[in-house]
């Protein structure tokens, strides 16, 4: 992996990724929220619907309690007759089988018990007894209620509460046996009371479940819900007698348990195409820099050899120059030419002619310091930048050395060869001389060699500068 590109590529990767995960959080969050609250309404709207229809079913229970309760035959039969078969008929069983209450309690003015239904059947009056200490208080009450009315038509007719009877939550209705055409008279609070009782669990339950949809309606002493159901007390006198629990609807919460893997499967696709984006990124990426860097390199090396080339060495002249101005570190250019060497081009042909030039680079690299520099100029032609200098001795040690080196025969492919080559150097000591001036000088001393039969190396001095007409005064 490349450095640079992995870079390139997280810059612009890891905020889109950032973003993508800010959406993703953003989108379930907001899922996850409205789902809540959608649950809360349900739950608040189904508490709502519960306690309705409980207090709709209890209030029920003293209308249909009322039906028979408020009847001059009634009051007749309870006060003078007595008599069970009719109580059967009107005021016990009957209600029983129309309206599903489940006992029924008669009590006449002095609060004993005259008649008793129990689950449809008539019972003996004293089966009261068992019951009184939980009902008396109610008639009491109701009796109490009839008396400090300010007139007749005040006085409420019932009193009504939740109870546990036989330990299952129960509703109590406490109903005055009243004339219903005032035409017997009565003493207000000493009336016979209807007591109608009617359980709130088993059928009623059902009830709920069954006409309107409560799922598992169930009563509990504590009050206590699990994950997915809702609670209410019933109370009477303060007290809580238990608690209505059901399950509830969650819509929101279906909803996003289905949204969810949609949700889900959306994101890994965006990620998926965001990850094969990167990768795309990455490649082209590579690409580019890659290519970049081959421009790079093309521009400053010889293709042939991998050599700096003129460009790069004259570059790299010029700063050394400027550097000289400042520090007079001594330094050394030296112009290299191999001898005769279109004969072998000549005789061996171009490629063997490319191939010395490619072993001769290698040479030449390897006799060098680390800080100097080779570069191939062009041709047969190559260039060494000595990166310090010491002393001239050092110079034509260096220089000696090459022309050894490469008259050392090359292994070629199919013989020998052996070539010589020419070596002229310039030296920048103490004064400064131009970057031409340099190459100039080296470049004399060169002319010098190869005019001096090559194969050695010069350095320049001043009166090389006047070859030509030396070779004049020869001729
Ligand atoms: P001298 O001793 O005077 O240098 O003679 P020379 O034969 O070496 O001739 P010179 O240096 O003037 O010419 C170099 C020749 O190298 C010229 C050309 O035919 C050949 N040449 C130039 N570039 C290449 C190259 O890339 N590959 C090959 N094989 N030959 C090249
Ligand atoms: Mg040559």
């Amino acid at each position: 992996m490349d450095i640079r590109v992995t870079r390139l590529t997280a810059a612009f990767f890891l905020p889109v990724l950032g973003l993508l995960m800010l959406i993703g959080a953003f989108v379930a969050f907001t899922a996850h929220w409205s789902a809540g609250e959608t649950d809360a309404e349900s739950i608040q709207r189904e508490t709502t619907l519960v306690r309705r229809l409980l207090d709709q079913r209890i209030a029920d229970v003293t209308r249909n309690q009322q039906t028979s309760t408020t009847w001059d035959d009634a009051v007749n039969v309870v006060i003078d007759a007595q008599d069970p078969d009719w109580l059967d008929a009107n005021l016990g069983i009957w209600m029983h089988v129309y309206f599903g209450i489940d006992r029924v309690f008669i009590l006449d003015g002095e609060d004993h018990s005259i008649y008793a239904m129990i689950g449809g059947s008539r019972s003996r009056p004293d089966s009261y007894f068992s019951h009184a200490g939980l009902l008396e208080p109610i008639a009491t009450q109701l009796r109490q209620l009839r008396t400090a009315a300010a007139s007749l038509d005040e006085a409420p007719t019932f009193v009504r509460r939740y109870v546990l009877l036989e330990n299952r939550p129960a509703v109590v209705s406490a109903a005055a046996i009243l004339s219903d055409t005032g035409n017997i008279s009565q003493v207000a609070g000493e009336e016979p009371v209807h007591l109608a009782v009617e359980f709130l669990d088993g059928p009623f339950l059902a009830k709920l479940a069954a006409d309107f949809l409560i799922q598992k309606p169930r009563f509990s002493w504590t009050g206590r819900i699990g994950d997915h159901e809702a609670a209410f007390p019933l109370a009477a006198n303060g007290a809580d007698l238990g608690y209505l629990v059901w399950t509830v609807q969650q819509p929101g919460t279906k909803v996003f348990d289905r949204m969810m893997p949609i949700l889900v499967a959306a994101g890994m696709v965006i990620l998926l195409l965001a990850g094969l984006l990167l990768f795309r990124l990455y490649r082209t990426t590579s690409k580019l820099i890659s290519s970049q860097r081959q421009i790079e390199y093309m521009a400053h090396h010889d293709p042939l050899t991998g050599l700096a080339n003129r460009f790069a060495f004259e570059t790299r002249l010029g700063d050394r120059i400027r550097e000289f101005e400042q520090t007079r570190r001594s330094f050394a250019v030296l112009y290299l030419d191999l001898d005769r060497f279109k004969d072998v081009n000549d005789t061996l042909g171009h490629q063997a002619g490319d191939e010395l030039i490619r072993q001769v680079a290698g040479r030449l690299a390897s006799l060098v310091r680390q800080e100097d520099m080779v570069a191939r100029l062009g041709g047969d032609e190559f260039a060494v930048l000595r990166d310090s200098v010491a002393d001239r001795a050092e110079i034509e040690i260096l220089s000696r050395r090459i022309v050894d080196a490469i008259q050392n025969p090359f292994e070629m492919a199919k013989q020998q060869v052996i070539i010589g080559i020419s070596i002229g150097v310039a030296i920048a000591f103490r004064d400064t001389l131009t970057q031409m001036d340099l190459v100039r000088r080296a470049d004399v001393a060169l002319y010098r060699v190869k005019n001096s039969g090559r194969g050695g190396y010069a350095i320049f001095e001043e009166r090389m500068e006047r070859p030509t007409s030396r070779k004049l005064v020869r001729a």
